[in-house]
């Protein structure tokens, strides 16, 4: 299946990218040529434009792949996903809490044994690119080795993957637990193993602030100021039963973010799984440290977290910079098109609007600047790494129909029948810097690999 692809290429198919945030540049936001046309060369895109234009000025050694019926995407991108538990989606849990202790503790426990985390980083990472989703940043678990298995299997695949060994040194099983010398010895080595290596960047992670010590949570802040360039990612205000054992455990701190804020957790490259539940302070200081709200829409409906408002935390007094996620386990769908409709349910049922155009612009370039990595992934403008997907709406007959019945002809229509009729049976190829990684075994398109 990894065929090597070929140094020089073109696709021809209907281009739909987004290149600005639309609550800022309204429709110019999203790219959407009918008869487009992108060429590939060594992994990257070096042009992109309407196939009348371009064709023409094409040399006759490219190797054209014409792709007419079909929709050409920059690849997704999911902002926070838990690789060990793969196992764990759809486990039944009475709260976040109990689900933790019965079914994703124990799964864990098992990725201290690296042949384990190698099938499972193996199966995820396979997973990902079924789901047309080519960079994300993931959680490992507490050993050294699960991080590893992930990051030797991404180097391979030339996958852009963000991540980290969890800290963990109270309010786990003794298996999960490390201390706060061991979690930072342990992430100072990987730092050093891992990242900037191939496409991996490393993500300081401890689990959340029921399951790190004060101690724990200085040694996270340590690693930041001593290692610029590395990234932090934790859970936040997911749910009420959370953060009154926060409360409890830290009774100095006014609220949770509070808790992060006092070990130097919160900045740019920091990133807050679910904020749910936060209070006007807490909003403004994520909003001044340019810290990013990631929202996991499918796990806080499946978890029965609550209705997280994008609108609301977004509010230009004191916009929070926001993503978009997956969280599986928590969460129920591998796929950022199904991620997408369930935070437009979520926003509908807060009875608010998000246009859409904002949810596609979230799960790629909007991802894209959440990481810093715009210039990199996120659209297909050329520079950026030919990290794409193919989608054929023809394998959902009730997709194809909407869009026959006029979704095809509207931009934003499309969008919304993507994301809430789609899914991965509708991915017919996955490309990482021009490579098919993962094309359907029927489809038309394995000329990519000849
Ligand atoms: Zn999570």
């Amino acid at each position: 299946m990894n065929g090597s692809g070929r140094a020089r290429f073109a696709l021809r198919g209907r281009i739909l990218h987004a290149v600005a945030d639309p609550a800022e540049a309204g429709a110019a936001a999203i790219e959407d040529i009918a008869d487009g046309l992108l060429l590939v060369e060594n992994g990257r895109i070096v042009r992109l434009g309407p196939a009348a234009e371009i064709r023409t000025r094409l040399d006759a050694g490219v190797h054209l792949v014409d792709l007419s019926s079909r929709l050409l995407l920059p690849g997704l991108i999911d902002a926070h996903v838990h690789y060990p538990q793969t196992g764990v989606v759809a486990a039944y849990g009475r709260d976040l809490l109990d689900w933790l202790e019965r079914h994703t503790f124990p799964a864990e426990a098992a990725f201290g044994d690296p042949e384990r985390a190698r099938e499972g980083a193996r199966f995820f990472l396979d997973e990902l690119l079924r789901n047309g989703t080519t960079a994300a940043a993931v959680y490992c678990t507490v050993h050294p080795a699960s991080v590893d298995a992930l990051c030797e299997t991404a180097l391979g695949r030339g996958m852009r993957i963000v991540t980290g060994k969890v800290m963990m040194d109270r309010g786990a099983p003794p298996e999960l637990r490390d201390t706060a010398e061991d979690g930072y010895r342990d992430s100072v080595a990987l730092i050093a193993r891992w990242h900037g290596r191939g496409r991996i960047a490393y993500a300081v992670t401890p689990r959340f602030a029921v399951t790190s010590s004060d101690a724990q949570l200085e040694a996270a802040g340590r690693l930041l100021r001593e290692h610029p360039g590395v990234f932090l990612q934790t859970h936040l205000a997911e749910q009420r039963r959370e953060i009154a054992t926060v409360r409890r455990l830290f009774p100095w701190a006014r609220n949770y973010t509070e808790v992060y804020d006092r070990f130097g957790l919160l900045g740019p490259r920091s990133l807050f799984g679910h904020c749910i539940h936060l209070g006007e302070t807490e909003l403004e200081r994520l909003s001044a440290t340019a810290s990013v709200a990631v929202l996991c829409p499918t796990s806080n409906s499946f978890l029965g977290s609550g209705l997280v408002d994008p609108v609301a935390l977004r509010d230009p007094t004191r916009p929070v910079r926001l993503a978009l996620a997956t969280d599986i386990g928590g969460g129920t769908s591998y796929s950022m098109f199904q991620t997408m409709a369930e935070l437009h349910k979520i926003v509908r049922l807060s009875g608010r609007d998000l246009a859409p155009a904002e949810l596609f612009y979230m799960a790629t370039l909007g991802n894209a600047r959440a990481l810093g990595l715009e210039e990199e992934i996120g659209s297909l403008r050329p520079g950026r790494v030919a990290d794409l997907i193919v989608l054929d709406p023809g394998r959902r007959p009730a997709l194809a129909r909407r869009l026959a019945a006029g979704a095809a002809a509207d931009t934003a229509e499309l969008l919304l029948a993507l994301a809430v009729l789609g899914d991965e049976q509708i991915v017919e190829a996955t490309l990482i810097a021009g490579r098919p990684l993962y094309v359907r075994p029927e489809s038309g398109v394995s000329v990519l690999q000849r």
